[in-house]
């Protein structure tokens, strides 16, 4: 599933291919992903110029000239890809349409949008620019991580009394928009805190210190996907999924990459979901 950098990483493979462009044709090749498409979906995009694509948690937001703004969320399986696109180093046919092609937009300056999503855990929606970010889904998010407004200050207070452990009061999107698992895992090891610590009970001073350290394991992923494909694209005009090593996720029974620390990276089950994390040097 992809998390904040791997959306992140789409946006920016996506911008170049749509912002300032207009969509000059868009087809919608089933009534619904993950729930229905917005009423005539295809006759409020066509002929629209995108203004800007922004991002906010896991949601990329193209906003239109006409005053609206098209949401996508990738779901479990969703899928973005360029083709025949003037813009990168090679110039790309058309590929073959593929099953599972539920919405295709066609540029204006030749780029062609595929969104692919065979479960179709994915969703659009269309919403009146103006007040987006009190549609139902984003109203519920908490600030943005890399945001201003996600500080030590915030954390805190979002820590304060509550009994339930940090790994899961991180996924709280209310708290910080956009955390998922992986990068749970990853900020509590770099921090040193064991997931199973209630949050209410962590001093201060380390709860402050889990601020920045998200802030850089979100930044390292991104700069860690715009590395790993060129102009954020895979040859294919795949976005935004890529290798990326971890430091405790997914490595079960593998040693600690601390230094100084010979702990053995264990996984334990919270909420449904898989903790990665070192018993010996995260407490
Ligand atoms: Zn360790």
């Amino acid at each position: 599933m992809p998390e904040l950098p791997e959306v992140e990483t789409v946006r920016r493979g996506l911008s170049p291919a749509m912002e300032g462009a207009v969509i000059e044709k868009a087809a919608i090749n089933r009534p619904d992903l993950r729930w229905p498409f917005p009423e005539r979906m295809a006759e409020r995009l066509t002929g629209r110029r995108v203004t800007a694509l922004r991002r906010r948690s896991k949601y990329i937001l193209a906003d239109l000239d006409s005053g609206e703004t098209l949401l996508v969320h990738l779901g479990m399986s969703g899928r973005m890809t360029v083709s025949g696109d003037p813009l990168g180093q090679f110039v790309h046919d058309h590929p073959q349409a593929q099953k599972h092609d539920h919405v295709v937009f066609d540029m204006d300056n030749g780029a062609r949008i595929t969104f692919n999503d065979p479960r179709r855990f994915g969703a659009m929606d269309l919403l009146e620019t103006a007040t987006a970010d009190q549609h139902k889904l984003l109203a519920v998010l908490g600030p943005e991580p890399l945001g201003n407004s996600f500080h030590e200050e915030h954390l805190i207070a979002a820590f304060k009394g509550r009994n339930t452990p940090v790994k899961s009061a991180l996924l709280d999107q209310g708290i910080i928009a956009g955390l998922g698992n992986i990068y749970v895992c990853e900020a509590l090891f770099r921090a040193g805190i064991s997931p199973k610590r209630k949050a209410g009970q962590i001093a201060a001073q380390r709860v402050s210190a889990l601020v920045p350290i998200i802030k850089d394991v979100l930044t390292d992923a991104i700069k860690a996907g715009g590395s790993s494909l060129k102009d954020f694209r895979q040859a294919d005009g795949e976005l935004g999924y890529f290798q990326h090593s971890f430091d405790v996720y997914g490595r079960e029974g593998e040693p600690c990459r601390r230094a100084g620390c010979d702990g053995t990276i264990g996984r334990i089950t919270q909420s449904g979901r898989s903790s990665f994390y070192c018993g010996k040097c995260q407490r």
